[in-house]
């Protein structure tokens, strides 16, 4: 039987690759509804070759202007559109791949429609991780990771009891300034931010793979997914990305899972979940020709970022909603050349040390931090 599928985020790295493996394997997988961005060429080439039944993009003119040309298709557009492409088109599978903390509301939405996810969309359990857990159980909605190192650590788990884990071990690449100083980061460029040594991902994703503030966000991401506690999650420093992530038992066994660094594997293993199936034009791993692995204890003065995020998971509450919408607009300031590189971190420190957190907020809470903390930085900048 096929498995429907839909997709938010779908011009999006993770969502080009998602693409990717539908159309390798037409008898497995359909798609039923997709979102995306701004780029129009792209959704007309994804609308013509899988013809789903709705998409939604951004912008009214654009969804207006695309109805127009398939008028079989249903178009619809904003946030509104998102949540509507997530839940209401008979899909098995949700594939959220966008970008920061707007993929929340659709993700809940599909849980409520019983619809599984594959979340990529590392935001929506950072800012309300607590929330979309409880309502995946009481909906008994599997969430399936998309990204990597919790492909891994699931990977790992395959078959084991939960309470019997010792340690959860995420592997951190160090990202594009791993071989630079604290003081050296000063004078860092967007281009040189750009530059990942292993990865191929999107370019919010790839600056917080360079401040670290990525794993800080997947430390609180797999606290969430695996009800692990902060004090048993550590992060290691592995260069080459071999090692996607391991866990370690009780009797110190350690699992752990490897590949060549490749996002299709992870996403694909999301969609065929419990199956696997071969894998298009394949890298497969070679360690005779890696010849050698690496570790480092991770260094939390020199990626401050990822001690910010200890402290804000430990906090709870409100306090990662409120860091993650801090470090989303310090980000997009540091692109577009308003900020230096440092400036991430320290708008992300003085926004946590003057939020107020609300524990066990509602939902409402947690949209209104957000949003609240992306006007604080814009107000810090003026
Ligand atoms: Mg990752």
């Amino acid at each position: 039987m096929k498995k429907n599928i839909s997709l938010l985020g779908a011009t999006g790295s993770i969502g080009i690759q998602t693409i990717d493996i539908l159309a390798s394997n037409p008898d497995k997988f359909e798609l039923v509804s997709f979102a995306a961005g701004m780029n129009m060429d792209k959704v007309r080439e994804i609308a013509m070759s899988f013809q789903p039944k709705v998409i939604s993009v951004i912008q009214r003119e654009d969804a207006a202007r695309l109805q127009a040309e398939f008028p079989s298709i249903k178009f619809v557009y904003g946030q509104e559109g998102l949540v509507e492409v997530a839940a209401h088109t008979g899909a098995d599978i949700l594939v959220n791949a966008v970008i920061g903390s707007v993929g929340l509301a659709p993700t809940l939405e599909a849980i409520r429609s019983g619809i599984t996810i594959a979340i990529a969309n590392k935001e929506t359990l950072v800012a309300a991780g607590d929330i979309v857990m409880a309502e995946a159980r009481k909906y008994n909605v599997p969430i399936l990771p998309v990204d990597s190192e919790h492909s891994a650590l699931f990977q790992s788990l395959n078959g084991e009891n939960p309470k019997q884990i010792s340690r959860l071990i995420l592997t951190a690449s160090g990202g594009s300034f791993r071989n630079l100083t604290r003081a050296e980061l000063s004078t860092v460029t967007v281009e040189e931010a750009l530059a990942h040594p292993n990865w191929s991902m999107g370019n919010k994703l790839t600056i917080d793979s360079a401040t670290m503030m990525n794993k800080g966000l997947e430390v609180i991401e797999a606290h969430h997914l695996f009800n692990v506690p902060y004090e048993q999650i550590d992060v290691l420093l592995h260069r080459e990305s071999i090692i996607h992530s391991m866990v370690e038992f009780e009797d110190t066994s350690v699992m752990a899972q490897l590949g060549s660094p490749d996002m299709r594997v992870p996403i694909q293993y999301a969609l065929t979940y419990p199956e696997r199936i071969p894998m298009q034009n394949p890298k497969a791993l070679r360690l005779e020709e890696i010849g050698q692995l690496n570790f480092e204890k991770m260094d939390f003065v020199r990626f401050k970022a990822l001690a910010l995020a200890y402290t804000a998971g430990k906090e709870g509450g409100t306090m990662p909603a409120a860091m993650n919408a801090a470090n989303e607009i310090a980000v997009s300031l540091f692109m577009k050349g308003i900020i230096p590189f440092l400036e991430i971190d320290h708008i992300v420190e003085r926004v946590m040390e003057a939020h107020q957190t609300i524990q066990q907020p509602t939902l409402e809470a947690i949209m209104e931090v957000d949003l609240n903390t992306r006007k604080i930085v814009y107000a810090m900048i003026n």
